[in-house]
Formats: structure tokens, C-alpha cells, sequence
């Protein structure tokens, strides 16, 4: 039954270091790649061929970086990457799929960007978003809507639909996204590959645009359980340039990757499988629930009785956030200034008028307005409130198992322009995800199947803080019963 772990990261090195193939052949193909179906996919903003094809030939010689030697043994010695436009790439733009940072280029890179860089990583481009994190279908970006690999006329999920449907369609092994209230996990189940949003506090959120920093995380997209667990071990951990990151030490994420996972409880949330839930993807789910049980882990019931509140206090809370964040974009520092403009004020709004998107708008708005004087303690109050209360659920049904398992997002990928015109309806999306980040704690997207019209379902493993090591070895656990995993039809290669 157990198939043979797979690790193209581990796959990659071992080519690499023994000379079947160099840094530079494998990043080539990738670029390749990466050019060929961009065209179809639209998922890259930028592509970086020959930066890419320079540090190929640097990494193969063994490079010597300010912090580190990077030799081809690191652990990510050679391993194209992609990167969600709103991380800072040195030498690369940051647009955050936006005309308002439509020609930034950041003068530094993001600590997590150093981390990859260090240990070997190689990245080929910028991938598309939707605008600031904002969506959950990538149908904001200012740059026009990623496609879903799996059926172009199908959304890949969103915010951080790029880099899913680059890793999906197999251009990169691995990339990053970023996840605020589902932007990894949700692309991740509808493009059919796996994705992580880490404990908040784990990563380094030092050069990631801020959309709403107490929920902002930097996850990690990849083709098997173990890449993304090799590319969490090399980017986690304190960074004193973030005050948020923990100082929990990082362990050896791949050591849990056992198979075992006979002593584990696995709670199953009820209530969460009811209204609005698609036919296929409760059957797929209840599947996966069933193979762990033959796996040997305990399946016992459990309660989030204030996981009901989570799209409205999400949305109250990350519009306030993110009406403050994107304060900072006036037209003087960075980016997009509107020309013309007679005066100081004028300048201001016709930039900020001219470079926002409607999306970013509408939640500068609401963010504005549940803060403003009155409605303070009506919403945003209210909605701190309902939030510590979410974590004191979680906190109650963790010490009755190990991780929780819901449906990762309520449909398969839907039609691009389904639901543009329906914020609420798009909204409702991200009622599985949200809870994680407004709890803080870690979730894994696992694919797990694929619709009656062949989209990929995903399922989500939610755990107690600082648990991705449980989460990756029951991810595993499951992925080694999959005999094999169904590639999309665009596909590179
Ligand atoms: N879809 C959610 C939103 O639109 C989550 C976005 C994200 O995680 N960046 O806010």
C-alpha cells in the first residue's frame, strides 16, 4: 500500500550533487517552463531568466554569500522557486498585483528570502496575486486573473493563486505564498497540491507587504508533504527583525515524517460539514477521514461553537488592519504617483484613486468605518472579542486530539467570474480557513481527490500552536496511501 516517499527537493539534490544534471540545466527547464505557460496561466509577474540562470551557475560552484556557503549538498542547493508578489526579492519588483506598486523595486530582501537564498534556493520570478492578499479567486490582481491549471476557464483560488498554480502545473517543486485568511490553503486544495500556513509567529513576516499584520503569515506551497517541510525548516524561526517571531526552536520537520501515526486523535468538527458544503467534497473528505481510521488514528467528535462568527469577525478584523496598513501608499514613497495633480491633497486621493483597485477599496472602507468613533465597540471591539473567544474554542477541542479535520474550501475551483459581483458570496469562501489565523494556529491543505468533473478537492488539518510536525506526518501518513497523484492537464514536461 505505502508508496515510496516523494521528495523532488531530495530528488533534485541527489541529481545535482552527484552530477547527472547541474543547478543551471534544472533552472533552465523551469525558466522554460515558466515561459511556455505563462501565456495560458498568467501566473508570473515577472520572470527572471537570467538572474535565475547566473545564481544556477554560482549555486553549482559553490557560492559564498555574506552569511553563508551555499555549496550544491545545502539543502535547497539548485531548487527553482516562485514567490508571491508580495515578498521582497532584491533586484526583483514587488507590485502586490497592484498599479500602485506597479514599478517597486525593493531595495532589500525579505528575511524569509534570505533564508531560501542561503540554503541554495533559486527563484525564477515574481508570481501573480490578488491585489494586496485581498480575494480568494486572484480575480483582483491589476495584472488580470491567474487560470487554474487543472481547467482554464476555472479559477486557481486566491490570494496567493500564482505560485498554486505555477507549483501545480509543475513549472517550480515549491513556492510561497502568503496566508491572512486563507491565501495558501484554499489556492493550494483547488489547484490540487499542497499548502501550509504556519503557527502565527513562526516565520518572519520582515519584507512581506503588510495586508493585516496580526494574521499575516508566509506559507509554503509544494507537491509533496516533505518539500514543504524541508522549505518550513529552512525559512522558520526568531528574526529580530520581526518582533512577532517566536523564539520556539525549529525542529527537524522531516524526522516526523514517520508513516505512524497510530497514537494520534484526529477531531472531527460536525457541525462544519452542514450547510453550503459541495457533494463531492464532504464524500472526499469523509474518504480521507476513513483512511485515517484504517491508518490507526482515533477519530473523536469535537465542538468550535464560535466558529459560526469567523467570516464576520475575519472580515471585521482584517479590513481594520488593512485600512491602516495601506495608509502608507500616498503617492510620496513608493510607487504610483497621478500626475498632474494641482495640490497636496488632490495628489493623494487621485493616486490613491487611480491606484487601488475596487477590492482594496471597498475594504479600506469597511476598515475605516468599523474603526471610526461609534462603531469602534460595535464592530471592531466586538470582533477582538469574538476572536478570543474562537481561540478559547480551539484551545477546549485540542485537548481532545492532536489535529482537527475540516473540508479545506466549500467547492472545487469555480468559473472565473462566478462570483466578481458578489463580494459576500466570494467571502463565504474562506469560512474553513479563517479560523486558523484568527486563532494563530498552524493548517495544512492536503489534496485528496478530485470532483465528478475531475477538480481537486483538498482537506484541511488544523493543530495546536507550534504542531507542524504532527500536521506534516499525518499529511504523509495520508499521502503515502495515495497510490498516485493526478497531475493537470497543462502541465510542464
Ligand atoms: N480570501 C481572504 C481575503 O480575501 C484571505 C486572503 C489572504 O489570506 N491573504 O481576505
Amino acid at each position: 500500500m505505502a508508496s515510496e516517499i516523494k521528495s523532488e527537493i531530495e530528488l533534485l539534490r541527489t541529481r545535482i550533487s552527484s552530477g547527472a544534471t547541474t543547478a543551471r540545466a534544472v533552472v533552465e527547464s523551469s525558466v522554460n517552463a515558466a515561459q511556455k505557460l505563462n501565456g495560458m496561466l498568467n501566473a508570473f509577474l515577472e520572470i527572471d531568466r537570467l538572474g535565475a540562470l547566473k545564481r544556477g551557475d554560482e549555486v553549482q560552484k559553490g557560492n559564498r554569500s555574506p552569511n553563508a556557503v551555499t555549496t550544491p549538498a545545502s539543502s535547497l542547493a539548485g531548487v527553482p522557486m516562485a514567490i508571491k508578489d508580495n515578498l521582497c526579492v532584491r533586484g526583483m519588483q514587488t507590485s502586490c498585483g497592484s498599479r500602485i506598486l506597479s514599478d517597486y523595486h525593493p531595495p532589500y530582501n525579505a528575511t524569509v528570502i534570505e533564508r531560501l537564498l542561503e540554503a541554495g534556493a533559486i527563484i525564477i520570478g515574481k508570481t501573480n496575486c490578488d491585489e494586496f492578499a485581498m480575494g480568494s479567486s486572484n480575480e483582483n490582481s491589476a495584472f488580470g486573473p491567474v487560470k487554474n491549471p487543472w481547467d482554464l476557464r476555472r479559477v486557481p483560488g486566491g490570494s496567493s493563486g500564482g505560485s498554486a498554480a505555477a507549483v501545480a502545473a509543475g513549472i517550480v517543486p515549491v513556492a510561497l505564498g502568503s496566508d491572512t485568511g486563507g491565501s495558501v490553503r484554499q489556492p493550494a486544495s483547488l489547484c490540487g497540491i499542497f499548502g501550509l500556513k504556519p503557527t502565527y509567529g513562526r516565520n518572519s513576516r520582515y519584507g512581506l507587504v503588510a495586508f493585516a499584520s496580526s494574521l499575516d503569515q508566509v506559507g509554503v506551497f509544494g507537491r509533496s508533504v516533505r518539500d514543504v517541510a524541508t522549505v518550513l525548516e529552512v525559512i522558520a524561526g526568531r528574526d529580530p527583525q520581526d518582533a512577532t517571531t517566536a523564539n520556539v526552536p525549529v525542529p527537524d520537520y522531516s524526522a516526523a515524517l514517520t508513516g505512524d501515526i497510530k497514537s494520534l486523535r484526529i477531531g472531527f468538527p460536525r457541525a462544519l460539514f452542514g450547510e453550503g458544503l459541495d457533494g463531492d467534497v464532504r464524500t472526499a473528505v469523509e474518504n480521507a477521514i476513513d483512511t485515517y481510521r484504517d491508518l490507526g488514528a482515533e477519530i473523536v467528535d469535537v465542538e468550535l461553537p464560535r466558529a459560526e462568527y469567523c467570516i464576520a469577525v475575519y472580515y471585521i478584523i482584517a479590513t481594520a488592519e488593512a485600512s491602516s496598513n495601506l495608509a502608507r501608499y500616498d503617492g510620496v514613497r513608493y510607487g504610483f504617483r497621478a500626475e498632474d495633480a494641482p495640490e497636496l491633497r488632490s495628489m493623494y486621493r487621485r493616486t490613491r484613486d487611480e491606484g487601488f483597485g475596487p477590492e482594496v477599496k471597498r475594504r479600506i472602507m469597511l476598515g475605516t468605518y468599523v474603526l471610526s468613533a461609534g462603531y469602534y465597540d460595535a464592530y471592531y471591539r466586538k470582533a477582538q472579542q469574538a476572536r478570543a473567544l474562537l481561540r478559547e474554542d480551539f484551545r477546549k477541542a485540542f485537548e481532545s486530539c492532536d489535529a482537527i479535520i475540516t473540508p479545506t474550501a466549500p467547492t472545487p475551483a469555480f468559473l472565473l467570474g462566478e462570483k466578481v459581483d458578489d463580494p459576500l458570496a466570494m467571502y463565504l469562501n474562506d469560512v474553513y480557513t479563517v479560523t486558523a489565523n484568527l486563532a494563530g494556529v498552524p493548517g495544512l491543505s492536503v489534496p485528496c481527490g478530485l470532483s465528478a468533473d475531475r477538480l481537486p478537492i483538498g482537506f484541511q488539518l488544523l493543530g495546536p500552536y507550534w504542531s507542524e510536525s504532527e500536521l506534516f506526518k499525518l499529511a504523509d501518513a495520508y499521502e503515502r496511501t495515495q497510490s498516485f497523484i493526478a497531475r493537470p492537464p497543462i502541465y510542464a514536461g
